[in-house]
């Protein structure tokens, strides 16, 4: 490339606007493109630790994450009669320094800490894209067609990126078996700076509330033996079906259910992991939950899409201008770390939806006596790279 490298990011979310921040930083001019015409709000919170918290600093915007972190303490595990019957301090998760802040809210950070340097286009998206020795064409929803040096997808778990360009989405995908729905509900339904959980066999309903916000957020797993027919774009049917699976009186299932399918920001998906034997092919490489995603059961999800983003850019500006040395490094440096996270996700799903009444029990239990706790400390906190 003799030129500047014109770069196209897909997806603004976590790995999309922390991607164009270090391409900026190395004196890359990149491009961002989203489907939703405006940033999407919603989600849960998301840790930042480790490496991420570094990295963080280094872009100046740790100090804004801390303003709007959350102050969750506490894992509340309740009867339905709301007793609590155990719990777990989000320390268990997060070490000094590391901060938990809802997803929205750390889009919203990184896209005003780049909004001023980078182009952004809402509310399209690639429609086709033609790889050719020295360029990829691209083709836009909208009809645009504009050549790029390098593609870099971080669209997501569903992302297009990776279905057109590096592997289908059939064979990226392995669905863990359990769907997850979120959606914003009024602060009175959660304990303050708790995240209450009630569960029944194989399902679990609960509240996110931290006292830094005006509302909660209610969540709901199910564990489903079957693969279940929903698009993952079809709001009303997956509203239908979590209505059909959270059909008990108990607890208050029928209040968070009530006010969370009456939310715009409803967000429902099965909980699958990426794994494909490479992120990138020719000029287009995957970042974030487009590349690796490794769940939210993993609780690592937007750390590594900040580690990867950084990492991403980092190498191709060290590469001078090679994209294929750069995916490679980048891709042997942060696979081992992906893996893990990928790993750990068996023991956050037998913790936060045991698949039968005696595991409930046994879950409380081995909480209770702190067992659970030093398990959960050895398999969440090393979220490391390298030093940043
Ligand atoms: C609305 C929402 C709610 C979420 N809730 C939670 C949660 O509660 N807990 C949790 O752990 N994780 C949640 N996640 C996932 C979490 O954000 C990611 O696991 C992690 O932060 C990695 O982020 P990412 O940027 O790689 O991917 P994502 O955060 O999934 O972002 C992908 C972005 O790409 C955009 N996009 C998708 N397709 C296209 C396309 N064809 N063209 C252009 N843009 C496209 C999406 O609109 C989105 O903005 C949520 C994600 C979203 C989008």
């Amino acid at each position: 490339m003799t030129h500047e490298p014109r770069i196209l990011i897909s997806g603004a979310s976590i790995a999309g606007p922390t991607l164009a921040y270090w391409l900026v930083r190395n004196g890359f001019r990149p491009t961002v493109v989203e489907r939703s015409p405006e940033l999407r709000p919603g989600g849960n919170g998301v840790d930042i630790r480790a490496d991420s918290v570094r990295i963080a600093e280094r872009m100046g915007v740790l100090p804004r994450l801390r303003e709007r972190a959350t102050d969750i303490r506490e894992l509340t595990f309740v009867d339905a009669a709301d007793r609590r019957v155990a719990g777990m301090s989000t320390r268990t998760f997060n070490a000094d320094g590391d901060l938990e802040i809802m997803r929205g809210d750390l889009a919203q950070v990184l896209y005003e800490a780049t909004a001023d340097d980078v182009e952004y286009a809402f509310g399209d998206s690639i429609a086709e894209l033609i790889q050719r020795p020295d360029a990829v064409e691209v083709t836009f929803d909208s009809d645009r067609q504009a050549e790029f040096d390098l593609v870099l997808g971080a669209d997501g778990l569903h992302s297009r990126t990776r279905n057109l360009a590096v592997t289908p989405e059939a064979d990226a995908l392995h669905h863990l078996g359990v769907y997850f729905a979120t959606a914003r509900v009024d602060a009175e339904l959660g304990r303050p700076h708790s995240v209450t959980l009630y569960n029944t066999p194989g399902k679990v309903a609960g509240v996110y509330r931290s006292g830094t916000h005006d509302t909660a957020t209610a969540f709901f797993a199910f564990r489903a033996s079957r693969t279940l027919e929903v698009d993952h774009r079809d709001q009303n049917a997956q509203k239908d079906l979590l209505r059909d699976y959270f059909d008990d009186r108990d607890w208050q299932v029928p209040a968070l259910l009530d006010q969370a399918v009456a939310d715009d920001g409803f967000y429902f998906d099965a909980v699958s992991q990426v794994r494909i034997p490479a992120w990138s092919n020719g000029r287009v490489a995957l970042v974030g939950d487009a590349g690796y995603c490794a769940t939210l059961l993993s609780g690592a999800g937007a750390a590594l899409a900040i580690e990867g983003a950084h990492l991403l850019a980092t190498e191709l500006a060290a590469a001078a201008g090679d994209h294929r040395i750069a995916f490679r490094r980048y891709e042997r440096t942060l696979r081992p770390t992906v893996l893990r996270a990928q790993r750990s996700v068996r023991v956050s799903s037998a913790m936060l939806i045991p698949a039968t009444g005696g595991h409930i029990r046994l879950r409380n239990q081995l909480t209770r006596l702190m067992v659970l706790q030093t398990l959960a400390s050895r398999v969440y906190r090393p979220v490391t790279v390298r030093a940043a």
